[in-house]
């Protein structure tokens, strides 16, 4: 689905990234893995287009998108939850999804009363999905931070995108929220992959597929749960953070 390769950003004297490459198989659950500052910010951005790689290849569901813009990219399939909310506060759960559903409408489809009954299905589905259906008509800024994750999840999902990146969706949850994340997202699991950069090892061994550990810009190895755990390189390196 996914094929990055040879990516490497430099900013200014500094080489975020050094050649990193990031495969992900259709209905995959991709963890992206290692210390603070090796780069894994930066490669989800150039997988997305926020960021314009200073060399290399991205490729998606058979095309090469390296040159292509963030909203090119969306269209042809990938969203992406920005770390910066796109949740409008002062609105109700109910109207931001509402809002994300009818970005991807046309005004001819709107018109349609047809079309706004299932918009509103859709809404309905999708909170009730993320737990969210009886807070449907609370403004957006009551909820808790890990209620507020979810509802930009299900933001990101409005798309029916095939790929979804979520860097750090679980920062600042509580581990029965980190629990319930991970719960929500298995169901995606059906019509869409994953690539999820995480720090709790716990959490991203219980729901990826397979995992990319990034060290200082490089790959230092991508594989399955299993391989990962017990590559000795890999272990150095947490052990070092420990
Ligand atoms: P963390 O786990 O702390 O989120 P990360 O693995 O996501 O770290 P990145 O955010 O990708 O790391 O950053 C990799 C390196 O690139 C860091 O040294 C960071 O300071 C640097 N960097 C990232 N973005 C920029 C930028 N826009 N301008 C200059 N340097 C940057
Ligand atoms: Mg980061």
């Amino acid at each position: 689905l996914l094929e990055a390769s040879g990516v490497s950003k430099v900013f200014g004297k500094l080489t975020a990234l050094d050649g990193a490459a990031l495969t992900v198989g259709e209905n995959e659950f991709h963890g992206l893995i290692g210390p603070n500052g090796s780069g894994k910010s930066t490669l989800m951005k150039c997988v997305a287009g926020a960021e314009v790689p200073t060399t290399g290849k991205v490729s998606f569901i058979n095309t090469d998108i390296t040159a292509f813009t963030p909203t090119e990219r969306a269209r042809a399939g990938m969203s992406l939850k920005f770390q910066i909310t796109s949740v409008l506060p002062t609105l109700t759960l109910y109207d931001n999804i509402l809002l994300a559903l009818q970005a991807q409408c046309s005004l001819i489809d709107l018109v349609f009363s047809r079309t706004r009954r299932a918009l509103h299905e859709q809404v309905m589905t999708m909170l009730t999905q993320f737990r969210l259906a009886d807070r449907a008509h609370d403004a957006a800024a009551t909820l808790s931070h890990g209620q507020q994750q979810w509802l930009e999840i299900a933001m990101a999902l409005a798309g029916k995108p095939r790929l979804l990146l979520l860097d750090e969706p679980t920062g600042g949850m509580s581990l029965e929220e980190r629990r319930v994340t991970g719960e929500l997202l298995q169901p995606i699991k059906q019509h869409c992959s994953l690539v999820i950069v995480e720090h709790d090892l716990d959490f991203i061994r219980d729901i990826c597929d397979r995992l990319t550990v990034l060290d200082q810009g490089k790959v230092l190895a991508s594989g399955t749960v299993a391989e990962i755990q017990s590559n000795k390189s890999v272990q150095e390196i947490y052990l070092r953070r420990a």
